[in-house]
Parts: C-alpha cells; structure tokens; sequence
C-alpha cells in the first residue's frame, strides 16, 4: 500500500507521466491513479495510452491534500457512512500502532455507531490527536518476528 497523501513535488512540471509513470513515482497502484483520473485529473487528451502533465499531477495532488486536510482536523475521524469527520464517543480513541512511524487512531461514530478510523503518522500524532483521549497500543507482532524460519531443521534428510 503506497503512501496516502503523495507528495505532489514529486512530479516534476514539465513532465508528461503515462498511468504506469504517476503509480511508480508515487509508489501506489495503477487502478489508485485511475481513481484520480476519476475524480478531476485530467489527461492531456483522450487517447490511449492517458498521458497527465506534471503540472496538472501536482495540481491535483496539492488540491486533494487541502481538502483531506480541511475535512478531517484534529481529533477528528472521518466515518464513511456518515461521510463526515466525527469526534468519536466520549472524545475517545485507541491508537494503534502499526509499524515504526504508522498507526491508526480508532474510535466509535458517535451518531451510528461505527468504528472509525483514521491512518496517522505517529510523528504527527501530536497535531492529528487534538483533544482526544487517546490510549495507545502496539499492533500484534509482525509476522517476520513471530514467524522466523528455523535454519537449524532440516527436513530435507530423514537420515538421523
Ligand atoms: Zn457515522
């Protein structure tokens, strides 16, 4: 999963970028550019294959950013359902941490009850939290930790 708020400097503007191009540079898949191509990125033209100017990538990017941004302030969690940012019940939240700088907040929808969650980087926990109360706590063990092969057992050879 590629990383969710791409930065749009990245491309670079006077750069035409095939579909293929944007979901290398950006490190996310194929079908997420084409999403973007579905909500108001615009190609250059209609042929085939759908080429987008750097300009335009960035463009997109940087007016997605903002509304991510203006949507989903501090202590807020977006609920699909509702389709709005909610302060979860009882302004609380459990955050859990994925991975070295990943986590999720997560919390109930206070008007339907949902849990909601919401992907935060944890060195940006501090302004993303607000005022929640938050209780943090860390993810299962990855699975290279709790899985390592044993290089001692060899079950190639029954000779023993
Ligand atoms: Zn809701």
């Amino acid at each position: 999963m590629g990383y969710r708020h791409p930065n749009p400097r990245l491309a670079k503007i006077h750069h035409s970028y095939s579909v293929e191009d944007l979901a290398r540079l950006f490190k996310v898949h194929k079908n997420t550019v084409r999403n973007w191509v579905g909500q108001g990125l615009e190609p250059i033209d209609d042929r085939r294959p759908t080429l987008i100017r750097g300009q335009e990538v960035r463009r997109f990017l940087a007016d997605r950013r903002a509304r991510t941004k203006q949507t989903c302030g501090p202590g807020r969690i977006y609920c699909l359902p509702c389709r709005a940012p909610k302060m979860p019940a009882g302004n609380m939240a459990e955050c859990i941490r994925g991975g070295d700088t990943t986590g999720t907040l997560q919390g109930i929808c206070p008007d339907c009850n949902r849990m909601i969650y919401r992907r935060v980087n944890l060195l940006n926990l501090d302004a993303v939290r607000g005022d929640l109360d938050l209780s943090i706590t860390q993810a299962r063990l990855r699975i290279e930790e709790t899985a390592k092969p044993n290089v001692n057992c060899d079950s190639s050879g029954d000779n023993y």
